[in-house]
């Protein structure tokens, strides 16, 4: 095992999140965030050792001027050296990937190729590779895609019910996100439990910002609640989830709004959000509906029936149900979502432990269910970065 560290990148169209870690013992030595990046006042901020240090990027306020930012820093604590190899968080890799992969000349062309599936995406994963090339010369580069591990949903998971031409002319398709969670998750919770992971049927909810629910069996994905985009499944923080897709005609038809304009409403102003008039931020949303906001009330509920609802149809998708899993920022903190999504699914066997329930938080793994012999709920915080960095080494051979 070599000493080198892993570099991981994860590229936003304005913002930039960098990490060094250790892939052997996960520690993490220096992380950081570019923010407002092609806007004149861009800047960036390093946490190394406790400290929090901020560098304006307004002489190349790009991904590159970042990732050079970043390359300054790491020489001024003698890390670069250290450094072994690049992973980036790739957003879609299409129908063309289902593992991580080394980035060469045609990686490059076919996430390029992906960008219709990753519009937003795409465009900002590949000026990171592009500025690591540039900056971090000769290194390798690995992409770790969201999508790949969901290439193992079977074609009647992935299939819309629409004319097939748009599936052989555009690739039109569910693809599903969250796959590097899900994939570090699904092992976690299989070690966590003492199980083979290859006779696990499980349910995984990785609830973030954004949202979906994944059904796992002999550790792959068989079908997960994201489709296209990561608009459908699950309410959000701020994306609506699930509609009758005749929701935006009638917005057009009634309110004069165009497709761009509904389809932001639809990711930027729902969710959580939408329905609260409040917060699209899980914390706010409970403590103001502990003071009887109707609002933030009828958000909390919404968002955990329908969850419910899907934990029940991915039970169907894994064949079964013995383990539900949470994660994510409020799967791994919000006892009291967790609590109304395993009371909705009592009849699948789970039956919530209150006291298990309060002691798997900030960062805790644990049971939250009593021991009935049956299935079981498991709160696992997931480690993307992790991860990335894993399988970094892995493909560059550190
Ligand atoms: P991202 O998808 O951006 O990675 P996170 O996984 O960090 O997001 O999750 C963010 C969400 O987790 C927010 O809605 C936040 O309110 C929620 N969250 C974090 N801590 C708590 C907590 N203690 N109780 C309830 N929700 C929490």
């Amino acid at each position: 095992m070599s000493d080198k560290l892993i570099l991981v990148l994860n590229c936003g169209s304005s913002s930039l999140k960098g990490a060094v870690l250790d892939s052997a013992s996960g520690e993490v030595l220096l992380s950081c965030l570019a923010e407002k990046l092609n806007l004149s006042d861009a800047f960036i901020t390093f946490k190394i050792n406790g400290e929090k240090e901020q560098v304006s990027l307004a002489a190349q306020p790009n991904h590159t001027g970042a990732v050079g930012a970043l390359l300054a820093e790491l020489q001024k604590h003698g890390l670069d050296s250290r450094i072994g190899a690049v992973g980036h968080r790739v957003v879609s890799g299409g129908e063309a990937y289902s593992e991580s992969v080394l980035i060469d000349e045609q990686v490059l062309a076919a996430v390029e190729k992906c960008i219709p599936l990753a519009p937003l995406h795409n465009p900002a994963n590949l000026l990171g590779i592009r500025a690591a090339q540039d900056i971090f010369k000769g290194l390798p580069n690995v992409a770790v895609f969201d999508t790949a591990f969901h290439q193992t949903m079977p074609a009647h998971a992935y299939t819309y019910a629409i004319p097939r031409r748009f599936y052989r002319d555009f690739s039109l398709r569910r693809y599903g996100f969250h796959g590097t969670s899900y994939r570090f998750v699904a092992d976690e919770a299989a070690r966590f439990l003492g199980k083979d992971k290859n006779s696990l049927r499980m349910v995984i909810a990785h609830l973030g910002n954004g949202a979906s629910v994944a059904a796992i069996k002999n550790g792959e994905s068989q079908d997960t609640s994201m489709g296209l985009t990561p608009l459908e499944g699950l309410v959000m923080g701020t994306r609506s989830g699930d509609l009758d897709p005749s929701v935006f005609s009638f917005l057009a038809d009634n309110t004069g709004l165009g497709i761009q304009e509904i389809t932001d409403l639809l990711n930027k102003q729902s969710g959580l959000l939408g329905i609260s008039e409040l917060s699209n931020d899980c914390r706010t949303i409970e403590e103001e509906a502990a003071k009887g906001h109707e609002g933030a009330l009828l958000a909390l509920e919404i968002f955990a029936y329908r969850l419910a609802k899907y934990v029940a149809s991915m039970a169907v998708a894994a064949g079964g149900l013995d383990a539900l899993v949470f994660t994510g920022g409020i799967g791994e903190n919000s006892a009291l979502v967790r609590a109304k999504v395993v009371g909705y699914c009592e009849f699948l066997g789970l039956k919530l432990n209150e006291e298990k329930n309060l002691a798997a938080r900030f960062g805790n793994a644990g049971v939250i269910t009593e021991d009935t012999g049956g299935a079981v709920a498991v709160v696992i915080p997931t480690n993307e970065e992790l991860m990335i960095a894993q399988d970094t080494a892995r493909l560059s051979g550190l």
